[in-house]
C-alpha cells in the first residue's frame, strides 16, 4: 500500500501523468493479490464494463446515474482500464492498512480492456458484467474478433454464477456469449424500424457457430440489428431494456424506454443510444431508481474527444473519436443523418500502436456515405496521404490540405473557414490526443479534462 501510494505521490510530484498505471504496477510487483484484496471490499456491486466500443462512454454514463442516486462509487478513468489501472485506482483510494474507506457500500465501475476481461473477472468476482458489442478493432490489434470472443468466454467460465450479465441483444456475437451462461441475462437493445437500414458498414459477424448465415429482418450499423440465423434458426433475444422511438439530433438525442418512457441525453448517434442501453440496464440491476436513470442521462458529458465541441478562433470544431472501422461508420452514420449539406470534415489517421500500426482499414469504412454532403475537407496524421486517396475514392472533394502535422491542419481548416462555421473531425485515437494538445495550447479546449 506504502509503495503504490508513495509511486501515485512521486509521479503526481515530478508531472509524470495523473498516476494511473505505475503506482498499479509497483502494488502489484509486491503483491499480485492486491486487486482482489481491495477490490471484493467493494460491497455495493463490482461492474465490469467490456467491448470493442462503448465502453468509456457507457461507464461514465453508469458512474453518472449512480452519483445522481447518491450511491458511493469508484470508477476508473479512460486509459487505465487494464489490471494495472484497476491496482492504482483501488491504491489510491485505500488506507495504509489496505482497508478502503466505505468499501460496504461502495460500488465498483471498472471499466475493461477487451483482451484485460478474464483477469478482471478473477480479481474482482462482479456481480455485474456488461458487454456493449463485438466489432474487428485495428487489424492488428488482438487479431480476429472469434479470438476475442475466446477472451470473454475464458471469463465467464470463471466467474460466478449468481453475476448478471448486461448484454447487447441486437449484437450476435455478443448474444452468443449467454449459451451455456447458468445465470441470469439482462438483455438490452433497440426495437425502431425507423433507424434500421439495409446494409451499413463492414459486418464483423456474419456466420452464426453453427455455421449458417446471419439473416436480417433490420440492420442497424455493420452486423448490429434483429439477427437470426438461417442454419439453427437462433435470433435476437427479447429484450429487458429497450429503445423505441429514437430521435437523433447533432446535439443530443431523445427516446422512449420501456418503464422510464422518454429519456433524453446530450449525446447523440445510435451508437451511443445503444451505449446509454447498457448503462440503463447496468443500473436497473443495480436497483437503481428511474430519477437517477434519467438525470444521469440528462447531465451525460462527451467522454474526452467523443463528440467534444471546442471552439477556437470562433470555428465550432465537433471532435469525433473514430478508432475503428465500426466507429468511423458509425460517426459516418452520425452525420449523414444529422450534419446537413455542404459539411466541412478533416479526418486524422495516424498509424501509432494504439490505433493500428495497419491502416488498410480505412478501406472498409463507407466515406462513400458522405460523398456529395461534403463541401470542404482537410485529411491529417501520420498517414494523411492514405486518408486523402481514400476520401478521392469515396467521391468527396479535394481536401484543402494534406497534412501530417496537427497543427497544420489546424492551420488550414482556419484558413479555409470563417468565425461562426462547423467544422467536423474524425481523428484516430492518438489523432486526438495531439489533437487536443494542440488545441489546448492555443486555449481552445473548452471542457477541462477530468
Ligand atoms: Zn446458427
Amino acid at each position: 500500500m506504502a509503495a503504490g501510494k508513495l509511486t501515485g505521490a512521486a509521479t503526481r510530484a515530478l508531472r509524470r501523468g495523473g498516476g494511473t498505471a505505475l503506482p498499479g504496477l509497483v502494488a502489484l510487483r509486491i503483491d499480485p493479490g492486491v486487486v482482489a484484496a481491495l477490490g471484493r471490499q467493494l460491497g455495493g456491486g463490482r461492474v465490469l464494463v467490456t467491448g470493442t466500443n462503448g465502453k468509456t462512454t457507457t461507464s461514465r454514463l453508469l458512474a453518472g446515474m449512480l452519483g445522481a442516486a447518491g450511491r458511493p462509487y469508484l470508477h476508473n478513468r479512460e486509459g487505465s482500464n487494464l489490471v494495472r489501472g484497476f491496482a492504482s485506482l483501488l491504491v489510491q483510494r485505500a488506507d495504509l492498512r489496505g482497508r478502503v474507506p466505505g468499501g460496504a457500500e461502495m460500488v465498483g465501475v471498472f471499466e475493461t480492456d477487451e483482451a484485460t476481461f478474464p483477469a478482471a473477472v478473477r480479481g474482482l468476482d462482479p456481480d455485474v458484467m456488461v458487454v456493449t458489442n463485438l466489432f474487428r478493432d485495428q487489424l492488428d490489434r488482438y487479431g480476429e474478433v472469434d479470438a476475442v470472443a475466446g477472451l470473454w468466454r475464458e471469463g465467464l467460465a470463471a466467474a460466478r454464477r449468481g453475476a448478471v450479465l448486461v448484454l447487447n441483444a441486437d449484437d450476435p456475437s455478443v448474444a452468443a456469449l449467454a449459451e451455456g451462461w447458468p445465470g441470469r441475462v439482462h438483455w438490452f437493445g433497440v426495437d425502431d424500424p425507423a433507424v434500421g437500414r439495409g446494409a451499413a458498414g463492414a459486418a464483423d459477424a456474419r456466420w452464426c457457430t453453427c455455421g449458417g448465415e446471419y439473416v436480417y429482418e433490420r440492420r442497424y450499423f455493420a452486423h448490429v440489428g434483429w439477427w437470426r440465423c438461417a442454419g439453427c434458426g437462433r435470433g435476437r433475444p427479447a429484450t429487458d431494456t429497450t429503445a423505441r422511438a429514437v430521435q437523433l439530433q447533432l446535439g443530443g438525442a431523445r427516446w422512449v424506454v420501456d418503464g422510464l418512457g422518454e429519456v433524453e441525453m446530450g449525446l447523440t448517434g445510435l451508437y451511443n443510444v445503444a451505449n446509454a442501453l447498457a448503462a440503463v440496464g447496468a443500473a436497473r440491476v443495480l436497483g437503481l431508481g428511474e430519477a437517477a436513470v434519467r438525470e444521469g442521462l440528462r447531465g451525460a458529458s462527451a467522454a474526452f474527444g467523443r463528440q467534444e465541441v471546442v471552439m477556437l478562433e470562433g470555428r465550432e470544431l465537433w471532435l469525433l473519436l473514430a478508432k475503428n472501422p465500426a466507429g468511423a461508420n458509425q460517426v459516418l452514420l452520425l452525420l449523414e443523418q444529422a450534419g446537413g449539406p455542404g459539411m466541412a470534415v478533416a479526418g486524422l489517421l495516424n498509424d501509432r500502436f494504439a490505433d493500428g500500426q495497419d491502416v488498410s482499414w480505412i478501406w472498409d469504412v463507407e466515406y462513400e456515405l458522405l460523398a456529395g454532403r461534403v463541401a470542404r475537407c482537410w485529411a491529417g496524421g501520420d498517414r494523411a496521404e492514405d486518408l486523402a486517396l481514400r476520401l478521392d475514392y469515396a467521391g468527396w472533394p479535394r481536401p484543402l490540405a494534406v497534412a501530417r502535422d496537427p497543427a497544420a491542419v489546424l492551420e488550414a481548416v482556419l484558413a479555409g473557414t470563417a468565425p461562426g462555421e462547423r467544422v467536423f473531425v474524425i481523428p484516430t485515437y492518438t489523432a486526438m490526443l495531439e489533437l487536443r494538445a494542440e488545441l489546448a495550447r492555443r486555449g481552445a479546449v473548452r471542457s477541462a479534462l477530468e
